[in-house]
């Protein structure tokens, strides 16, 4: 089988493992990874300034989705896993430029524990009051997808989609809660709504489920519980690589064959033709049996125009967010002391230009040297596409400005020049999903389904962070193998 894999960020890189592996075990099987960058990764990009790790992108991953995991295992580069440091897990909210920090008990945005809802800073009285009644919800039957701004806001009201779910799904996907998907951002929430009415009661559910299974299993391996009923070791919510996000990019790279690996190479077209695909790039042409298409939707989109123009359609349909990063390394002498915790996440109707601010030294220890401190802007997202064309020295100007405004000249004086700083631009990176997006999934497959030997992978379909990605990265790989006995 003679494949073409389009993309080389995580998920092209994954679908070309999963290849390479095949083919070490004997399958009759060539590829070629087309990357139009001069590098690996797409968007995972990391460096090591000073000492200290620097991501340009993603940071981590998320724990309980184990697809990264085990990749960094099966390459060898599992003892590089670092978990973040929950033991000073905090995370503020900005309102009115003071930092308040997120209620004890939050679970996917709803309020769980009565005593730190009712005495947090974060809503006002009103919306507490709404909270509470918020138990008698009636249930709703299934019915059509909505923004997952709908859906907090028909529950909790107004002020808990601007303080709590846009800032945390502006932080997580650089997306806008009134565009996207409660289906399938928050599928959990849309079921609890139809069985519960309330989502607290649903969540408050689900939590005595989760700590009578706990329970259960800390009998059945005798480890004792506490008196909350959950086990101690806890896993972190975040793992990263102790050298940077670039040691899985480079893993995987090097168990690849380079003559397979083409770097600046961008696909411009493929064709169908009777003998499978052809592949145009850099003025030529090869005939592949299947490709898998591992470049943003939109990209796929535009190379699939003229093979079947709906599909295209559809695939361009997909919106994306831009998002610009920012690390500033500091001297802590330079510093007063940050609040504890691991960063903060500001609304967008504070009307600021960051989005959010992660203190990268206090989340993941061991990645910046003793008596330094990293700070991580993040700024763009669905509303504020304007930025990316902005100069990096305007960027740099504008997030110091914000940081000492929002943390206080005593902590971080505008006039603090930092040791380094960093400015990286992400354009149309992030796919959204937005309201309509399971339909347009199906609509998707179907079309794709039609097409044998073609296979899509990436961020725009069933999951936006790298696990996903890696997953559907082998699992394209793995059905054209299998298609191909
Ligand atoms: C700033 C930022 C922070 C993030 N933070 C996190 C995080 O902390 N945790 C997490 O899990 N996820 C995070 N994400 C999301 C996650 O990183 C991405 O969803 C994931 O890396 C996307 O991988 P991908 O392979 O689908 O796409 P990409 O990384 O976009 O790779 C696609 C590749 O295709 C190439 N390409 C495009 N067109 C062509 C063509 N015609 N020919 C050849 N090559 C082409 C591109 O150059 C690119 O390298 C973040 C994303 C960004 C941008």
């Amino acid at each position: 089988m003679r494949t073409a894999i389009i993309g080389g960020g995580i998920a092209g890189l994954a679908a070309a493992y999963e290849l390479e592996q095949a083919r070490r075990a004997g399958k009759q099987i060539v590829y070629t990874l087309f990357e139009s960058r001069d590098r690996l990764g797409g968007s995972l990009s990391s460096e090591v300034v000073d000492g200290a790790v620097l991501e340009r992108g993603p940071d981590s991953f998320l724990t309980e989705k184990p697809a990264a995991a085990e990749l960094c295992r099966e390459l060898g580069i599992g003892a590089e896993l670092t978990p973040s440091n929950d033991a000073d897990r905090k995370t503020y909210i900005v309102i009115r430029n003071r930092l308040v920090p997120l209620p004890d008990g939050l679970m996917f945005l709803i309020p769980t524990k009565l005593i730190p809802t009712a005495l947090t800073r974060l809503f006002s009285l009103p919306t507490k009051i709404r909270m509470g009644l918020e138990l008698l919800h009636p249930p709703r039957p299934t019915g059509q997808d909505e923004s997952v701004a709908a859906l907090v806001e028909r529950h909790f009201g107004r002020e808990v989609v601007d303080r709590l779910a846009d800032p945390l799904l502006s932080g997580i996907f650089g997306g806008d809660s009134a565009q996207l998907s409660a289906r399938t951002v928050l599928p959990r929430l849309v079921e609890m709504e139809s069985e519960y009415g309330s989502l607290t009661r649903g969540m408050l559910a689900a939590h005595r489920k989760m700590r009578a299974r706990m329970k259960d299993a800390a009998k059945r391996t005798a480890r004792p519980a506490n008196k909350n009923g959950s086990v101690t070791a806890a896993r972190a919510i975040f793992t990263t690589m102790r050298g940077g996000m670039n040691q899985l990019v480079d893993a995987l790279a090097v168990r690849l064959d380079p003559a397979s690996v083409h770097l600046s190479t961008p696909v411009s077209g493929i064709e169908k033709v009777p003998d499978g695909w052809r592949v145009v790039a850099s003025g030529k042409s090869e005939v592949f049996d299947s490709v898998i298409l591992a470049s943003p939707a939109w990209a796929a989109g535009e190379l699939l125009g003229r093979i079947d123009p709906q599909l295209a359609e559809e695939l361009r349909a997909i919106p994306y967010s831009s998002s610009i990063t920012i690390n500033l390394i500091y001297d802590e002498s330079q510093l007063g002391r940050l609040p504890d915790g691991f960063g903060f996440l500001v609304p967008v109707v504070e009307g600021r230009s960051m989005l959010a601010c992660t203190f990268v030294h206090r989340k993941f220890l061991g990645r910046t040297p003793p008596g330094k401190a990293v700070l991580r802007a993040f700024l763009g997202g669905m509303k504020n596409e304007s930025l990316m064309a902005a100069p990096d020295a305007e960027l740099l100007s504008t997030v110091r400005r914000e940081l000492s405004e929002i943390l206080g000249e005593k902590i971080l004086p505008q006039s603090a020049e930092p040791l380094h700083s960093q400015v990286s631009r992400w354009p149309r990176a992030m796919a959204q999903y937005a309201v309509g997006h399971q339909e347009r999934m199906a609509r998707i497959h179907a079309r794709v389904a039609a097409l044998p030997g073609l296979q899509l992978a990436g961020n725009a379909y069933d999951g936006i962070g790298i696990s996903d990605c890696i997953r559907l990265g082998r699992k394209a790989a793995r059905e054209l193998i299998a298609a191909h006995p």
